[in-house]
């Protein structure tokens, strides 16, 4: 840490710049670096974040005196610049205070502006502007800012009224007048005297007439707040380090406020929604920077491309718009060219759109603000990759640029902007699944299907969805489940075929008997419309209107971009041709997992693997098995045939057998019926495969050893499908995948099954053909022994969801419960199912790498589990040097950019 705290910068001396972010903010160093460029900038000084993490480690009075004399002297440069003195009763230098750490944190603090008026110096500033009501509003705002904002005079309860504004209310009732502007000079008096008494009687203590108490007094309330409630939570969601800081800008104050020649805006350098190349932003006349933030009077636009644009949009006629929304560029045409200027410079400087915010001083323009503008996903891809076209950045950049996981928001409908502004939001829960989905609730899997054969469109609502609902979902818009995590059934499900879910919204409970769901006491019903955001999480009543995502040129490009520069092959979890198919659309280069067990649910061969479960003996097995055996293998058909020339893992069947039975008695006296058994009997089986521990039970591997003639079954099938795809003149590239492998005395056997089965279909039809065979790593003993398991196994695929429940001890479909505890006390930074656990997790994964490779050179390694999609993770994959990841199809995008942003990072 540095002995200097205090950072000037002005028109004749600047001693920041933008490279100091860390130091001095990211507001404080794009003011100074502006000023390096010669824009024009009110002076100010920056006091840097280490005195921030002074302030929060010894305290207020200490911060003080190690500040003192460095404020003081820049508070002389301000006042050497400006020609005007601090706490001057005739003629007063004010400042505005404002936060600025080193990532933008909007809202964190209201800022100060005004700083340095008191009883005196109002009638100094109405003197020397000539404009009495003025001063006194300049006035009558400061009080109100820091009254609320330093000395803390808040409302008493949260159904209160802003004391502040209450008092200006009564006064606009006594004069009858509507808006804050008929109040007039004498009328601000008043309202400045009972500010002040509403401080004095609130909090016994007198607003400070002294501006070094005021300045004092604001500084410290910018380090205190950042830690208030509203910063930790933000940083949280942002995984901002708490031990960053904030920086305080104290800076001299221009007026947009002094007339029709004055006025204040806002500014992008291109389109934040669009990305498109074009100079936007809106203003207003005689105003002070808040007012357009405040929206209550209807800003005007800065071009007049974009003031007729806005004008057809807001269908205000043409001459309206020129004589009461006229644009900067006609009303002050000089200010606009300089404005222009400016935009391109500071665009061209930084390379990246800009935010801008400025101020127009009798005539004169200030520059308050320039940062890197927040834009949409699609915006990102069309700057950054029109930016690398014109030459302003090069390769490396634009891919950077573009954040992986925004590429959602190009993948997905969406809601229309305005129209969720207006929805009204009744539950949130976890972002399982992007995209947008309206519909009308359900609370069957099979009503929906029943519902959406009628035409409806339905959003299936359950407590937590089961293999049992896969065909409900596939038919629904959009999936609401009460329980469950991001890799709970429902979220994978649902991100597997690109469709919205919010899962584990705990407020929702449901009651299906009743079918109906209760959040907060509202009761919803069967039939009632909802709408779920699947990127935020947000549950909206009604209809809320979506438009679709719009897959640009932009898009394309950045994608063959990313090819070029990752090394990381990126395959998809496909179960069937049409998941296949989009996945092969996306850029997946192989399917990397296909869940065998997906299958089962389709059409009605669920009857045969029931009748399977439930046979006596092998031979009763065998017969239901037989009639699967067709099935499976045109499955496989489809899948070869879409991935021509491309490899596919295809794993052996993994989950427990009775996720196949029904639970409830009318559906399995349903069932009974059906089969022709009785009802006793279904019950028996059923109470006889439950488990207390499911996930750790029969099931992966533990069930071919036990039935390894569902593992010939299956081998069976594939091989051909595979050679009778080959004979259609297709390139079949086939790997089978044992999961759930602990031991290599389970994977040895497993594979002696497929391989005797395999040989036996060889010989039958009197060809062959290659095909790998290998193990899912996915129990921590797996990735321990994966030296001996990589002698026998042809390629690893880490099962990472699995290998996060076992090693971490957290079951996958219950972290709903305790992880958001976990996650705000910092437990784990991130949920371990989304993002790989790179230290505990991660190690197995790096260690089983280092032990499969020197086993088997050449071993191909990927990961198949959640973590395949995560962007994270992917840069963690690409380290620890996997040959692939594999993730839902929705996702392929994002994994090739990530994989991209990976190899550049290292
Ligand atoms: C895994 O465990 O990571 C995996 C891919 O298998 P599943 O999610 O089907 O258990
Ligand atoms: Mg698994």
């Amino acid at each position: 840490m540095s002995n200097k705290f205090v950072y000037v910068f002005g028109a004749s001396k600047t001693e920041g710049s933008a490279d100091m972010k860390n130091l001095l903010g990211g507001k404080g160093a794009n003011l100074a670096e502006m000023c390096r460029l010669g824009i024009s900038v009110p002076p100010g000084l920056t006091i840097s974040t280490e005195a921030c993490t002074v302030y929060t480690e010894k305290g207020a009075e200490s911060i003080q005196k190690l500040l003192d004399a460095e404020v003081r002297q820049g508070v002389a440069f301000l006042e050497k610049e400006m020609g005007k003195k601090f706490g001057d009763a005739a003629d007063p230098l004010l400042v505005s205070v404002r936060s600025g750490s080193r990532a933008s944190m909007p809202g964190m603090m209201d800022t100060i502006l005004n700083l340095g008026l008191n009883d005196e110096a109002v009638e100094g500033l109405a003197n020397k502007s000539g404009n009495e009501r003025f001063a006194w509003d300049s006035y009558r705002r400061f009080i109100q800012m820091y009254g609320d904002v330093v000395m803390g005079l808040k409302p008493e309860s949260k159904e209160d009224h802003d004391p502040f504004e209450a008092i200006i209310d009564e006064l606009k009732e006594k004069k009858g007048v509507e808006l804050d502007t008929d109040l007039d000079v004498n009328d601000l008096k008043e309202m400045v005297a009972a500010f002040k008494g509403m401080i004095k009687s609130r909090l016994g203590r007198e607003f400070p007439n002294d501006p070094w108490e005021q300045l004092w007094g604001s500084v410290m309330a910018v380090f205190q707040s950042w830690n208030n409630d509203r910063a930790v939570f933000y940083r949280q969601m942002n995984d901002i380090p708490g031990s960053w800081g904030t920086a305080v800008n104290v800076q001299s104050m221009v007026f947009g406020n002094l007339g029709q020649n004055s006025g204040t805006g806002v500014a992008f350098t291109r389109d934040a929604a669009s990305g498109e190349d074009i100079f936007n932003g809106e203003f207003l006349i005689n105003a002070q920077g808040e007012d357009v933030v405040a929206g209550i009077r209807t800003p005007q636009q800065i071009t007049l491309e974009g003031s007729t644009r806005w004008a057809d949009l807001a269908q205000v006629s043409e001459l309206d718009r020129r004589t009461k929304y006229p644009s900067l560029e006609e009303i002050m045409p000089e200010i606009y060219q300089q404005l222009l200027k400016t935009e391109t410079a500071l665009e061209n400087h930084y390379k990246d759109m800009q935010d801008i915010e400025f101020t127009i001083q009798e005539g004169k323009l200030w520059m308050l603000q320039t940062r890197s503008a927040k834009r949409t996903g699609a915006a990102l891809v069309r700057t950054s990759m029109e930016m690398l076209a014109q030459g302003l950045i090069d390769e490396k950049t634009a891919l950077l640029r573009v954040g992986a996981d925004r590429l959602n928001e190009l993948l997905h409908p969406v809601f229309d902007g305005q129209a969720v502004k207006k929805a009204r939001l009744i539950a949130g829960g976890l972002p399982a699944s992007p995209g947008a989905a309206t519909g009308q609730v359900v609370f069957f899997a099979d009503e929906a299907e029943a519902w959406v054969a009628k035409g409806k469109d339905v959003i299936l609502v359950r407590q937590e969805t089961s293999p049992e609902d896969l065909r409900g979902m596939v038919v629904a818009k959009g999936i609401l489940t009460a329980r469950g995590g991001m890799t709970s059934h429902a979220a994978v499900v649902a991100r597997g075929m690109g469709k919205c879910c919010v899962s584990g919204a705990g407020s929702v409970r449901v009651d299906p008997k009743a079918r109906t769901m209760t959040i907060e006491g509202v009761v919803y019903n069967e039939g009632d419309w909802i709408s779920l955001d699947g990127s935020t999480g947000k549950v909206y009543e009604g209809k809320v209107p979506t438009k679709d995502a719009e897959l640009s040129g932009d898009f394309g490009k950045l994608m063959e971009l990313a090819d070029r520069y990752k090394r990381l092959a990126i395959r998809a979890n496909a179960d069937s041709p049409e998941d296949a198919k989009v996945a092969r659309n996306f850029g997946a280069v192989g399917i990397g997992l296909c869940r065998t067990e997906h299958m089962f649910f389709e059409g009605d061969r669920i009857k045969s693997v029931r009748e399977m479960i439930l046979a006596q003996d092998e031979a009763g097995r065998r017969s239901a098995l037989a009639k699967l055996l067709p099935m499976q293998r045109g499955d496989f058909e489809g899948l070869f045939v879409e991935m021509a020339g491309l490899p596919v893992t295809i794993r052996l069947l993994d989950p427990p057998l009775h996720e196949f039975l029904p639970h409830d008695e009318a559906n399995q006296r349903a069932m009974a019926a059906e089969m022709g058994i009785s009802y006793d009997e279904i019950k028996h089986r059923v109470d006889d495969l439950h488990e207390a521990n499911p996930m750790m039970g029969h099931r992966g591997c533990r069930l071919g050893i036990s039935y390894p003639e569902i593992t010939e079954m299956q081998s069976r099938a594939i091989i051909e499908a595979a050679l009778n795809t080959k004979a259609k003149g297709v390139d079949v590239r086939v790997e089978i995948m044992v999961p759930l492998v602990g031991t290599v005395r389970e994977f040895n056997a497993q594979a002696k099954v497929i391989r005797d089965t395999i040989e036996v279909v060889f010989a039958e039809r009197g060809t062959h053909m290659n095909y790998l065979l290998g193990t899912m790593i996915e129990t921590p003993r797996g990735a321990l022994v994966a030296d001996s398991i990589g002698k026998q196994a042809e390629f690893f695929s880490f099962g990472t969801n699995d290998l996060t429940q076992m090693t971490l001890g957290f079951s996958r479909d219950d972290i709903g419960k305790f992880l958001p505890d976990y996650l705000k006390d910092g437990m784990y930074e991130q949920d371990p199912f989304q993002s790989i656990d790179q230290k505990g997790v991660g190690l197995l994964v790096k260690m089983a790498v280092e032990k499969g490779r020197a086993a088997r050179p050449g071993i191909k390694l990927g990961v198949c589990g959640e973590h395949g999609g995560d962007p994270a993770s992917i840069d963690f994959f690409h380290r620890v040097g996997l040959d692939y990841v594999s993730c839902s199809p929705f996702r392929v995008p994002i994994a090739r950019l990530a994989a991209a942003q990976a190899a550049i990072g290292q």
